[in-house]
């Protein structure tokens, strides 16, 4: 745990150019995004995406922007992700013997995944309330649950969706107790699938990360259409909660984080004592200073991350 809270791994994060790099990433899903799905509910919202930290504000100190806090931003995911580790990391990292477990039903099709999301949504609040009866045998014989959950939905081949749930429990018989009921409420599920591990590091990362992964390893690039289906039934849902009486830190702001977060040093040196505005332009991909020009990266994105986009900078 304590690993997460270096601040080498702050630094690598928030650095400038790492900052370019998710700006393009985001601006190319959402153009994606809202260029295919002109008729999609949440079109406006794509549109905000494309807006994200497109304006950074210089004032001698610190750099201002505004994020847009959806859930497909990569920009914002990042810092959200960061947000995440340190709201909630510390009452995790008191866990004696975390356990991470995944649970899933069989994929469904788009129409029967707001179903499927129901589903399992009831059968995880039978099963935790049914842990905490204390007239009955589970509760008598010391099962205890406290933890952390996270819902998930990944595409997947043949137009289907899996929606999952990420959890971090305390203790292994609670981990194996939590894996038998949920087989038992559904049968139509692999139990090979139904996961148990210690938790570490990565399986920390895996339930506070916010990154929806746009398309899987044998696509070219992300399918916009089924994207966007997947966030219009995805749209204003809850994907983190805790149980077993954890509490839930105040939230932070992205805008508050960030400032927390910049390195005023580097910010110093690039940019001086005086205030300059930074607009983001695609055509060169990077933000140019209002009145000057002059470019605030100038460097090129490099291959490996217009790969990730979906882009194939050859053409
Ligand atoms: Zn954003």
């Amino acid at each position: 745990m304590p690993e997460l809270f270096n601040n080498k791994n702050k630094d690598k994060k928030f650095s400038l150019q790492k900052q370019q790099w998710t700006k393009y990433l985001s601006y190319s899903l959402a153009c994606g995004l809202f260029y295919n799905n002109p008729e999609s509910e949440i079109s406006k919202s794509y549109q905000n995406t494309m807006h994200c930290t497109e304006v950074k504000q210089y004032d001698g100190e610190n750099m201002r922007t505004s994020y847009c806090k959806n859930r497909w931003c990569t920009t914002c995911n990042r810092i959200r992700t960061a947000i995440n580790i340190i709201r909630f990391g510390e009452q995790i990292s008191q866990f004696g013997h975390p356990q991470f477990i995944t649970l899933t039903r069989p994929t469904v099709s788009i129409e029967d995944l707001p179903e499927q999301i129901k589903k399992m949504e009831a059968s995880w609040r039978q099963i935790y309330n049914y842990s905490k009866n204390k007239r009955k045998t589970p509760y008598k014989e010391g099962i205890r649950l406290i933890g952390i959950r996270k819902m998930e939905c990944t595409l997947r081949p043949d137009e289907k969706y899996h929606y999952h749930f990420h959890l971090i429990v305390e203790g292994l018989n609670n981990a194996y107790w939590i894996r038998s009921e949920w087989l038992k409420r559904n049968p139509e599920s692999d139990p090979k699938v139904q996961d148990i591990r210690t938790a570490d590091i990565r399986s920390l990362m895996e339930v506070f990360k916010y990154q929806t992964k746009s398309f899987t390893d044998t696509e070219e690039e992300p399918d916009y259409i089924r994207l966007n289906k997947l966030f219009e039934v995805m749209r204003g849902k809850r994907t983190l909660a805790l149980f077993g009486g954890l509490k839930v830190p105040p939230d932070i702001e992205l805008e508050e984080f960030d400032l927390e977060v910049q390195k005023k040093e580097e910010l110093q040196i690039r940019l001086g004592n005086h205030a300059s505005t930074w607009v983001w332009h695609s055509k060169v991909d990077d933000w140019v200073e209002k009145e000057t020009g002059e470019l605030l990266i100038n460097e090129e994105i490099p291959e490996a991350v217009k790969k990730k986009a979906g882009k194939n900078s050859k053409v």
